[in-house]
């Protein structure tokens, strides 16, 4: 999620781990620490020195500052909180019982709440309330006397994400790196090695590196670097020559922010699922740990959000509505709060912030609250004011998201609401288990599609293209289509400043159609769904008003074959799937016009990524 850094030289650790940390700070995080191998005197027994700060880098260099340890081998690590407050005690380096053991993390253990339970019941004692803390206290277990034997052995019972940067005082001169669906790559310089989550925190000082495999393990001495598997099994590992500065090597060699975590999706759809979801549809959020008794009491839900999020909470009510049955509606928190809220103590409350801190949001959370009614937090951000102020929260562990218009962040609100409304659907019975087993295996089979999707980013691009001279857009969808419409309309006009729209199929004829002509555009939502047949009708429509037409189609439907004039063909998943899969297109779509037209699409004009003030 954060930032990583190692160093094994020889030079001294502190220093470089200071400006490797500094150069981690523009991706945004919440604390911070190092750990340093301190050089023995002589006659003195090696120890470890820990600096932390559960605030910024700054702080952390201050008290470094002010005592320096001094030694060949450190680890650091900027921390964006996913388990546990951006506390002291729960800043990385983590240890185990003996201080012996260090290590940075990012990413989630998945099993940490089993391991944990396992590890304490033969005494091992646990003073944070991180993930993280189980890795040195399981590498402490399967300690023998050789630390990347336990390593593996300890990683072998790790499921989830991680990106991990170790050392054991016994062994002085080994640093080790490894990873799980998170980045890590391994830094070559002269006589020195460097482990990083972000090419960002080395490029001064080296261009080569190693980039690490999925589950590999890289074993870093004063010798080389050697990367194996979990079993052992060296791995020739191909070294790359990065030429970036640290402006490309921040956006990871992308153009913009905004690009690169659109390609971080298929992540964030997968991180938002992580340790929550079982085979039989069963969903479980530790933050939001309440009983099935006061769920199946509920009478209603309200969502609330602004902007991006509040089409996200209209998707939340879509599905709440059709799989748990319950009467849901999506509310622009602006709105609501000065209205005369009829929310009661068996109404559930979701409210929908990236920050946590969106100002209308929170005075409604209030509100409601006031009202007695059940509230929840979903957001990205731990122990945000969102999530304070709530009975529970859902984070996204999407990690920071740097592009102001939400792209990334999005699609884990929309899973994170998938899920809740399948948590509510199995309390109170309204789906049956086979639906909910086959809601789970294509909520599962998403991150893969999502990757696939990415890869076809040049078409997308070609299609925004043609499209680009354009100044007005309509985008039209039905059901949960038409949120997808709402929100494309809205990323378009955020970043490439053209005037868009989104309508229902149906309202079209009500109003909006007036405005077509061969020179407005309509992007049109016609993958599969209940109502797709009315949305081909709404396309016939259109193309009788002369307007072009750009239309999503599900793979193997031929009806507007001829009839629009440009179809992007996806494939065929559930339609809750779909959302997900049409609005990652609809964002490269609006990325690619911004770019094309010159517009800040990172920083757009008039924008600001929390929005904290009414
Ligand atoms: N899950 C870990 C924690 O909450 C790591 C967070 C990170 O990636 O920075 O401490």
């Amino acid at each position: 999620m954060c930032g990583i850094i190692g160093y094994l030289g020889g030079r001294e650790a502190t220093p470089i781990l200071m400006e490797s940390l500094k150069r981690l700070e523009y991706r945004g995080y919440d604390s911070a620490g190092v750990a340093v191998l301190e050089q023995p005197t002589a006659g003195q027994a090696i120890r470890t020195s820990v600096t932390k700060s559960e605030a910024k880098v700054d702080m952390l260099i201050e008290k470094l500052e002010a005592n320096m340890p001094s030694g060949k081998l450190g680890i650091g690590h900027t921390r964006w909180a996913t388990h546990g407050k951006p506390t002291y005690i729960n800043a990385h380096p983590h240890t185990d019982c003996h201080g012996k053991i260090f290590v940075v993390h990012n990413g989630i253990i998945e099993n940490f709440a089993e391991l944990k339970a396992e590890l304490e019941a033969e005494g091992h004692e646990f003073p944070s309330e991180t993930d993280t803390e189980v890795v040195p206290h399981l590498i402490e277990k399967y300690y023998k006397g050789d630390f990347l034997a336990a390593v593996r052995a300890a990683l072998k019972r790790i499921k989830g994400a991680y990106a991990l940067a170790m050392f054991s005082s016994e062994d002085p001169e080994l640093l080790v790196g490894a990873r799980l669906n998170a980045p890590l790559v391994v830094g070559l310089g002269e006589k020195e090695y460097y482990i990083a989550s972000d090419i960002t925190a080395i490029i001064p000082y080296t261009k080569r590196v190693l980039v690490l495999g999925e589950g590999e393990v890289a074993a870093v001495t004063p010798l080389g670097a050697e990367v194996s598997t979990l079993d052992g099994v060296t791995v020739k590992s191909k070294v790359v020559h990065v030429d970036w500065d640290v402006a490309q090597a921040q956006k990871g060699g992308y153009d913009h922010f905004m690009l690169k975590e659109i390609h971080e999706s298929d992540d964030a759809v997968a991180n938002a699922m992580r340790g929550r979801l079982t085979d039989d549809g069963s969903v479980s959020f530790r933050e939001f740990d309440v009983p099935d008794e006061q769920l199946r009491d509920i009478t209603d839900v309200l969502l609330l959000g602004m902007g991006t999020s509040l089409h996200a909470a209209m998707i939340g009510e879509y599905v709440i509505e059709d799989w748990a049955g319950i009467p849901a509606r999506a509310e622009d928190a602006s709105e609501f709060r000065y209205r005369r809220p009829t929310v009661g103590n068996k109404t559930l409350d979701v409210v929908i912030t990236q920050s946590g801190e969106t100002a209308d949001t929170l005075v409604a959370l209030h509100q409601a609250r006031e009202r007695g009614a059940l509230s929840v937090a979903v957001t990205n951000v731990i122990a945000s004011s969102a999530a304070r102020d709530a009975d529970g929260a859902i984070y996204l562990h999407s990690g920071p998201e740097i592009g102001v218009a939400s792209t990334k962040t999005l699609l884990a609100h929309t899973v994170s609401l998938f899920l809740l409304a399948l948590r509510l659907a199995s309390v109170n019975g309204r789906v049956s288990l086979e639906r909910r087993q086959e809601l789970v295996e294509a909520l599962r089979a998403l991150p893969e599609q999502v990757r696939m999707l990415l890869e076809r980013e040049e078409e997308i691009f070609a299609l925004a293209d043609k499209y680009s001279g354009y100044r007005n857009f309509m985008y039209a969808g039905r059901g949960l289509g038409y949120t997808v419409a709402l929100e494309g309309a809205l990323k378009l006009k955020e970043i490439s400043y053209v005037h868009a729209e989104g309508t229902s199929g149906g309202l079209l004829k009500h109003g909006p159609i007036a405005l077509l002509d061969e020179q407005f555009p309509v992007v049109a939502i016609c993958t599969v769904s209940a109502t797709k047949d009315k949305m081909v009708s709404n396309v016939h429509e259109i193309v009788a008003r002369n307007a072009p037409v750009l239309a999503l189609v599900t793979e193997g439907d031929r009806s507007l074959d001829g009839v629009a004039t440009d179809v992007f063909v996806m494939p065929a998943v559930e339609e809750a799937a779909s959302v997900i899969l049409n609005t990652v297109m609809l964002q490269l779509f609006a990325y690619r016009i911004g770019v094309k037209l010159g517009q800040d699409v990172d920083q757009p004009r008039n924008l600001a990524k929390s929005v904290t003030v009414e």
